[in-house]
């Protein structure tokens, strides 16, 4: 159901820290490129000094998407891998591995995503 989308809680999702799930604890915020029009109203509503559509971390759903961003991300990879973005720096990383080289609670936040949000990985199409 096209347009449907678009509201801010199905684009900026909230996800558990492991071993929090379900839990009061710390989330993380992630961004869903997929589901961004870019239209910037985040920019202006949240209440932290922010832009998060550029600036949190963003599941893409295509290389192409990933390679036409500059957000840092990443992108699960028809291997196993996930491609990641830090800035000017882009890595294959296998994130089962803690010493894949990912710092980690960003490791964490990956797998968090492929563990207990997996429908979020592919369009709604
Ligand atoms: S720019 Fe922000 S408010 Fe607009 S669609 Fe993207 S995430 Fe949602």
């Amino acid at each position: 159901m096209p347009g449907v989308r678009h509201g801010l809680r199905d684009l900026c999702l909230g996800v558990p820290q492991p071993g929090q799930c379900g839990g009061a604890g710390p989330r993380q915020i992630i961004h869903v490129d997929g589901m961004c029009n870019e239209c910037g109203n985040c920019a202006v509503f949240c209440p932290y000094d922010s832009r998060p559509y550029q600036e949190k971390l963003t599941l893409f759903w295509s290389p192409e998407d990933f390679a036409n961003s500059q957000n840092p991300g990443f992108l699960r990879l028809e291997d196993g891998k996930t491609r990641v973005r830090l800035g000017e720096s882009v890595g294959d990383y296998d994130v089962s591995d803690p010493g894949c080289g990912l710092y980690e609670d960003l490791r964490r936040t990956i797998c968090a995503v492929y563990e207990h949000y997996r429908y979020l990985l592919d369009s709604f199409s």
